[in-house]
């Protein structure tokens, strides 16, 4: 198991996370979900923008779990509306972190700017903590992320994947990356007892 019990979350992320729920969810939703998670001092205050640790990966994963418990049966697609909206905080706000300033993909096929996007999120997120093993991988023409430190699901346990905050950024990343939706499936899941958390492009949706 590569997760340890005192991986951590920095401040850009959590903030990047607060944003972005307070996007989708509102203040009082946000509020309240901070309160169900233990997470009250950030309540009206959020971390700064740097890369000191911020909350151990345990306390983030309560905090997705406190959003999928709050809207019930649509806890899942709210998470996604906040996966979504995180990658595009990440653009607007961590372009450097991202390493995404000034390039340009038009050029390049679709797979590999899918792989760009997506190696660009795993080195970013390696640059705010580099205990996190995170990898993309191009094997038998299927593309896939991979993470085995995710802090969505640290510590939890479930029958089927449960990182959809995760679905919703890689998701939105491809659509930045090639102006198309493409479905994104979560196929192996830490919460289910798999050595990582597995996530799969597959077809661009009909309409684009
Ligand atoms: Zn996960």
């Amino acid at each position: 198991m590569a997760q340890t019990d005192d991986a951590l979350v920095v401040n850009t992320l959590v903030r990047q996370a607060l944003t972005s729920t307070q996007e989708v969810m509102g203040e009082n939703g946000l509020n309240a979900v901070l309160r169900a998670s233990g997470l009250e001092r950030f309540i009206g205050n959020f971390p700064p923008d740097d890369l000191q640790p911020a909350i151990p990966s345990a306390q983030y994963s309560q905090f997705n779990q406190a959003i999928e418990d709050f809207y019930g049966r649509g806890g899942r697609g709210i998470l996604r509306r906040i996966g979504k909206a995180s990658f595009q905080y990440a653009v607007r706000e961590q372009a450097a972190l991202l390493g995404i300033a000034g390039v340009a993909l038009k050029l390049l096929p679709e797979k590999q700017r899918i792989k760009f996007i997506w190696n660009s999120v795993a080195s970013a997120l390696k640059k705010t903590n580099p205990q996190i093993e995170a990898w993309v991988e191009d094997k038998d023409g299927r593309i896939a992320y991979i993470e085995a430190t995710c802090s969505i699901c640290h510590g939890r346990k479930s029958s089927g994947p449960i990182c959809e905050l995760y679905v919703g950024s890689l998701g939105e990343a491809v659509l930045w990356a090639t102006g198309k939706s493409y479905k994104i499936t979560e196929t192996h899941c830490l919460a289910k007892g798999d050595p990582f958390c597995r996530f799969e492009v597959g077809e661009p949706s009909a309409e684009g």
